[in-house]
C-alpha cells in the first residue's frame, strides 16, 4: 500500500491580534497582543499530517517573492513536510488577518495572493502518493483538476470543503472522503440537520466536525460517532485543520475509520490548548498519551445532538 500523503493547497502567514471580543461590522476593538504565525489550511493540514498523524507527507504550495514566504517555508520544513513550491514572481504570499477573542472564538480575513494562482499543471507526479488532501482556499477549477487526475491515478482523494462554497457534482464524485464542519455541511448539502446532510452527499465517506462535541461520520452506509475530548481551549484556530491532517494521515497508515476519527478528535482537542495553527499541532506521542488516558467516551449525548440513534 502506498502510504505517502500529498497535501495540495494554501499557505499563508497569519497576523494574529488577541482581543476581548471579535469586532462586529463597523466596530473597532483594541487588541492586547500581536504575533505572526505560519498558517493557511493546506499548510496547517500538512503539518498535522506529519506531526500529529505521523505519515510521510509532501505539500504542493505557492509562495510569492516577499518577506512573508520564508517563515512559511521554514515552518513546513521544520515540521518535516517535503515541499513542492511554486514560486510566483511579482505576487504577494498569502496572508490572513486573525482576530482571536478571549473566549477562544475567532474571525479571519484571507488575502490569497500566490495561492490564487495555483494551476492544474502544478500537481507533482503522484507515484508515491496514496492519499491527496485538498481544501477550497485554492481556485476551484484547479482543485477539480487535481482531484480528477489523482482519482485516475488510483489515489484516494480527501476534500476538506472549507471555506464553504457550492461544489460541482463531478468534484464530489472524485472524492472518497469529504470533511466538513456543521456550517459547511448545511451550505454544501442544502439540507437542515446533520443526518439529512450526511445522507445528501454522495462521497463514500463524509465526516462532520462538531467543535467541542467531537465528530460524526457516514462511511458507506454506517454511521460513526466520536465524542470530543474535554480540554481548556485557548485558541481554536486550526482545530479543523489538525483534525483533517490527522484523519488522513491515520487512514494512510491503515487505521480503520473509528480509530482514525478518535486520533483526529484527540489531536484537534490538543491543538485548541495552544496558540497558533501550526505551532498548536501536537506531536504523535502527545496524541497517543491523551488516547491512552481516555479509553472511551459516552456517545449518547452526541447521538442525541446528531439525531442518529
Ligand atoms: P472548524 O474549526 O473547521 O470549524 P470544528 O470547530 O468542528 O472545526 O473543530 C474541529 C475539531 O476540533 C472537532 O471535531 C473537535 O475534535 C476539535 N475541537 C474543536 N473545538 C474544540 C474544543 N473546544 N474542545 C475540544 N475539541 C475541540
Amino acid at each position: 500500500m502506498k502510504r505517502g500523503v500529498l497535501v495540495a493547497g494554501s499557505a499563508n502567514l497569519d497576523f494574529v491580534v488577541r482581543a476581548p471580543h471579535v469586532p462586529a461590522p463597523g466596530e473597532t476593538v483594541l487588541g492586547n497582543g500581536f504575533a505572526t504565525f505560519p498558517g493557511g489550511k493546506g499548510a496547517n493540514q500538512a503539518v498535522a499530517c506529519v506531526r500529529a498523524g505521523g505519515a510521510p507527507t509532501r505539500m504542493l504550495l505557492a509562495l510569492g517573492d516577499d518577506v512573508h514566504a520564508a517563515p512559511i517555508e521554514a515552518s513546513l520544513r521544520g515540521a518535516g513536510v517535503g515541499l513542492d513550491i511554486v514560486r510566483m514572481r511579482g505576487t504577494a504570499t498569502g496572508v490572513a488577518f486573525v482576530c482571536l477573542a478571549g473566549d477562544g472564538e475567532n474571525a479571519i480575513t484571507v488575502a490569497p495572493g500566490a495561492n490564487a494562482r495555483l494551476l492544474p499543471e502544478h500537481l507533482p507526479p503522484l507515484a508515491d502518493v496514496g492519499h491527496l488532501l485538498l481544501q477550497l482556499e485554492t481556485p476551484l477549477p484547479t482543485v477539480e483538476a487535481w482531484a480528477r487526475e489523482a482519482r485516475r491515478a488510483g489515489v484516494q482523494v480527501a476534500l476538506n470543503a472549507a471555506p464553504a462554497q457550492a461544489l460541482p457534482r463531478s468534484l464530489l464524485g472524485d472524492c472518497q472522503l469529504l470533511i466538513v464542519n456543521e456550517g459547511e455541511l448545511a451550505a454544501i448539502s442544502g439540507r437542515q440537520g446533520i443526518g439529512a446532510g450526511l445522507d445528501a452527499l454522495d462521497a463514500p465517506a463524509v465526516v462532520v466536525t462538531l467543535g467541542a462535541r467531537g465528530c460524526c461520520a457516514r462511511v458507506g452506509g454506517e454511521y460513526l460517532l466520536q465524542p470530543g475530548f474535554a480540554v481548556n481551549a485557548v485558541d481554536t484556530t486550526g482545530a479543523g485543520d489538525t483534525f483533517c491532517g490527522t484523519l488522513v494521515a491515520s487512514l494512510s497508515l491503515g487505521l480503520p475509520y473509528p480509530a482514525a476519527l478518535r486520533h483526529a478528535c484527540a489531536a484537534s482537542a490538543l491543538a485548541c490548548t495552544r496558540l497558533g495553527a501550526q505551532t498548536g499541532v501536537p506531536r504523535q506521542d502527545e496524541v497517543r498519551r491523551l488516547l491512552a488516558a481516555r479509553p472511551g467516551d459516552a456517545t449518547e449525548a452526541l447521538a442525541a445532538y446528531v439525531g442518529i440513534a
